[in-house]
């Protein structure tokens, strides 16, 4: 589905990204893991387009991705949820949803609503009110369903329990372990490593700006660098 080969990517002339390599196969959740600043956030936004890559290549369902601007990457089936949900507070839950439909002008948008509602039962229960007044834990919720709304074959997560009571962030995996059943790739960065890795298939751990580990994300949980590095146990 998408597969990453030494990608490279500077800030200026400071390299943070320093050749990954990585691949997400289809109907998978890939867990992407690291300490603050370690390179995650840089590497989905390589993936979507909105940062330079300065080598290496990207290859999503067969074909390359790398030179594609980010706004054409939604329409080939790869889209993000971005890292502070970055929502429309001003407008309702049910237009934040259409915006995420923009891509398309047929009548199976409906169904996509009514698809997305069955998900995310809150988010028709609130569809006409104001995006800004859902809790934290909606708002990444309505962040998640709108990108499901561009009918994405792999959807990019970036940080999606960050700043949620701890319920709210179970519920937050919960909703991302469920799309599995929707037939969604997904690749999840965070920063709750052990929160991620439960659900993910597979995981790989970035440290500055490289891949330190890789594997099963079961065998992740139980290495005991990983535990002392990043699980606090
Ligand atoms: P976090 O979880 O805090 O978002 P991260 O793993 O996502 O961390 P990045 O945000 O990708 O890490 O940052 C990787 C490195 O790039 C860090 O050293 C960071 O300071 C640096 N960096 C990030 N954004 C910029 C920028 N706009 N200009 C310069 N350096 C940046």
């Amino acid at each position: 589905m998408l597969t990453v080969e030494g990608l490279r990517s500077h800030y200026g002339r400071i390299e943070v990204l320093h050749g990954i390599d990585l691949h997400v196969g289809p109907g998978e959740i890939v867990a992407v893991v690291g300490a603050n600043g370690a390179g995650k956030t840089t590497l989905l936004r390589c993936l979507s387009g909105v940062q330079p890559v300065t080598t290496g290549t990207i290859t999503f369902r067969g074909e390359p991705l790398t030179q594609v601007a980010a706004y054409k990457r939604v329409g080939r089936g790869l889209a993000q949820s971005p890292e502070g949900r970055q929502i429309f507070t001003n407008l309702s839950v049910e237009e934040n949803l259409r915006l995420g439909a923009f891509l398309f002008r047929d009548d199976k948008v409906v169904k996509d609503m009514q698809d997305t509602f069955q998900m995310f039962p809150v988010l028709k229960e609130k569809r006409n009110l104001s995006a800004g007044g859902l809790s934290g834990g909606q708002q990444q919720m309505l962040a998640i369903a709108r990108a499901l709304m561009g009918r994405p074959s792999c959807l990019l997560l970036d940080e999606p329990s960050m700043g949620l009571a701890p319920i709210l962030v179970q519920q937050i995996f919960e909703v991302v372990k469920g799309l599995k059943a929707s037939d969604v790739t997904v690749l999840l960065v965070e920063q709750n490593a052990f929160g991620a890795l439960k659900i993910a298939d597979r995981g790989y751990v970035l440290e500055n700006g490289k891949v330190g580990m890789e594997g099963a994300a079961d065998a992740l949980i139980a290495d005991p660098r990983i535990r002392e590095a990043y699980l606090g146990v």
